[in-house]
């Protein structure tokens, strides 16, 4: 299908002049654009900013027919779409933001027309629009940004992905490019067979961003150290829930930054605007969940904030990447204090119970329907998860966890849909302070509903009347009653819990004693805490340069030192170090906030004896270097 067999070099930097402006391919581009040219399957990591856009636009307008270009970036496709029309290169988008005729158009100009290359989402691969039309296309490659997202092992896993094999089953000569800036050994191999690629075929650039410099900065209050981090110019703070998104562009905006904030829970077009502006520096600070970021091409970010931990190294690598693509010196920073780290632990130990665990809860179902070892018989049972859990004294959600895991492995049948108590807010945020000004009883129980459940602005989330009642101090009926009158007046949307769960028993009731956790399980969860003590690994790491274990987690080795990072900067190692050093480092550490001794030397704990720190400090106060305020902490006197 090639327009030329061997398209020779000449052609393509022609090209990458007329369409681009540039002069010359950046490091592996041009293999890269050959292996798609001779449509050989290939997986390509580039870091982020490394040009993974051009490897499959180039090829796309030097090949016959339409290039699919499946990215989960449904915000930055019209963006694409639009730079490449620009440039004269046909292309199109279809993704849920367009109406049923306009797709229908849009498809009929890929099969009729001659669109170089069509956008997608992978939710759009299912539909059967695009399934009867996709047939008579006469497509050049598909490319699959952002490959990361089709494995189970990234980070972003969405089951739609799993579709895009099966457009090699429609069209067996079809060949793919995946592209990806973050893919440990595991991610690769499962991108790989998730795409059927008949043998490995890996591109990879180093992942090394020497212009980035990575420092995690241990923090007891940290809108105090954001301030203190933070400069006015171009950047992203990450957070992992949308509400804090908004609390902190608040604190930030009172605090004479210009700043907003993004999360995947607000409409379309507000996240398209809000983008817009900050890309053309209308604001400096953007905070925001995940969401934001991924494909984003602004050349002067200065620096990314991770407010709150970031999932896995793979995502801090995507995000703090973000920065510097311009090559100019940038900075990542972590803000982090031991509760993230127990949160991180605490949330798989919740999704993931143990199997005492599951025997606790499996035991209660059985006690309290009164089944027998060996009973067996078609009925249904009627289970509440609210009895269950205040019997064995768990938390719901470690109770739900622990059913959810007997009904995947069989045990138990669910019936029917378990329903939860769903409450959404339909006030716009601004009505509701109005009125919550004017009917101050509703005042808490809406603090309540906002501060626990973080997505409930967004769209309905299971609720718990008990906690709610719990956190507010009065009993269920008041709560019943009070979100009730809050339904009433259109202020949200209850919908009380219906029924509890409806089970039957698929098996004979087996012996407590014979449960045992399945293997797949215990893969996935084991997955789970590498990944996550990984990520803590790295961010508890005092000696190790940031640049290394990053790497390494890569899959690269013999990487020489940054120089750059706190970590290289501060330059501890594991054992006796030097009082100038541990000087430093104490001083770096005061730098950002004023801490207490305890915390100080918690810090430090692994690489100094107690006693030898506590007389460097006292020396340092003594010459008095720090001070002590009057909560007996301590600050750099200066
Ligand atoms: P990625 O998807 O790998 O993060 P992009 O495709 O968005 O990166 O490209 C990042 C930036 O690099 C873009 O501004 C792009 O125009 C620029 N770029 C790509 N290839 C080249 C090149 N060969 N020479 C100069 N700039 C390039
Ligand atoms: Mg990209």
């Amino acid at each position: 299908m090639l327009i030329k067999d061997n398209i020779d070099n000449e052609r393509k930097l022609e090209l990458l002049q007329k369409y681009w402006g540039f002069n010359s391919f950046r490091p592996l581009q041009n293999e890269i654009i050959d292996h798609v040219l001779q449509k050989k399957d290939i997986l390509t990591l580039l870091p982020t900013g490394g040009g993974k856009s051009l490897c499959y636009q180039l090829p796309a307008i030097l090949m016959q027919g339409t290039c699919l270009v499946i990215s989960p970036l449904i915000a930055l496709m019209q963006e694409q779409v639009e730079i490449l029309l620009k440039k004269g290169i046909n292309a199109a988008y279809i993704n849920s933001s367009l109406n049923y005729k306009d797709i229908d158009r849009i498809l009929d100009n890929v099969i009729y027309g001659n669109v170089k290359i069509l956008y997608l989402s992978p939710e759009r691969l299912q539909t059967e629009l695009f399934q009867k039309r996709f047939l008579k296309m006469n497509l050049s490659f598909v490319a699959v940004d952002e490959a990361h997202c089709i494995s189970e092992w990234g980070n972003d896993f969405r089951p739609e992905y799993k579709n895009i094999a099966k457009l090699k089953a429609l069209n067996p000569d079809l060949s793919f490019i995946a592209l990806t800036a973050t893919a440990t050994l595991e991610v690769i191999k499962d991108i790989e067979e998730q795409l059927l690629f008949k043998k490995s075929n890996i591109l990879k650039k180093s992942f090394k961003r020497e212009n980035i410099k990575y420092s995690i900065l241990d923090s007891v209050n940290k809108e105090k150290v954001l301030l203190k981090t933070l400069k006015k110019e171009c950047s992203i703070i990450y957070t992992r829930s949308r509400i804090k998104t908004e609390e902190i562009s608040k604190f930030l905006n009172k605090n004479e930054f210009k700043s907003d904030f993004y999360h995947a829970g607000l409409e379309f077009k507000e996240r398209e605007r809000k983008q817009k502006q900050w890309l053309n520096n209308e604001f400096d600070v953007m905070i925001a969940t995940n969401a934001f970021g991924m494909g984003i091409d602004k050349p002067d970010v200065r620096t990314v904030i991770h407010y709150e931990l970031p999932e896995t190294l793979e995502s801090f690598y995507q995000e703090s990447g973000r920065a510097g693509r311009d090559g100019d010196m940038s900075y990542s920073f972590i803000l982090k204090n031991n509760k993230d780290i127990e949160n991180l632990n605490s949330r798989i130990n919740i999704n993931f119970p143990n199997i005492e665990a599951i025997k606790v809860v499996f035991q209660s179902i059985v006690n309290n329907l009164q089944i027998a070892v060996g009973y067996y018989s078609d009925e249904n049972y009627e289970v509440d998860i609210d009895i269950i859990s205040n019997n064995i004294n768990f938390s719901r959600s470690k109770t739900f966890y622990c059913i959810k895991y007997l009904l995947n492995q069989g045990y138990l049948s669910q019936v029917n849909d378990y329903q939860y108590s769903m409450v959404g807010i339909k006030m716009p945020i601004a009505r509701l302070n109005q009125f919550v000004n004017s009917y101050k009883k509703f005042e808490e129980i809406i603090d309540v509903l906002i501060r626990s459940y973080s997505l409930i602005n967004e769209k309905t989330v299971r609720i718990s009347e008990n906690i709610i009642s719990k956190r507010l101090n009065i009993n269920k009926t008041e709560t019943l009653d009070l979100l009730n009158q809050l339904d009433k007046q259109n202020v949200i949307n209850y919908k009380p819990k219906k029924s509890i769960y409806n089970i039957s028993f698929l098996i004979p009731r087996p012996n407590i004693k014979n449960l045992k956790l399945a293997s797949d399980y215990l893969n996935f969860k084991e997955n789970k805490i590498k990944k996550t003590n990984e990520l803590i690994n790295y961010i508890n790491h005092k000696t190790e340069c940031r640049n290394i274990t990053i790497l390494n987690y890569f899959g690269e080795e013999n990487i020489s030192k940054c120089n750059n990072c706190d970590n290289c900067e501060l330059g501890l190692s594991v054992k006796n170090n030097p009082e100038n050093i541990i000087k430093k480092a104490i001083f770096f550490l005061l730098h950002y906030e004023d801490k207490s001794p305890n915390f100080i030397y918690s810090q430090f704990s692994e690489i100094i004896e107690k006693d030898r720190f506590n007389s460097i400090l006292k020396k340092m106060i003594e010459e008095e270097l720090i001070l002590r305020n009057s909560q007996n902490l301590l600050f750099i006197n200066s």
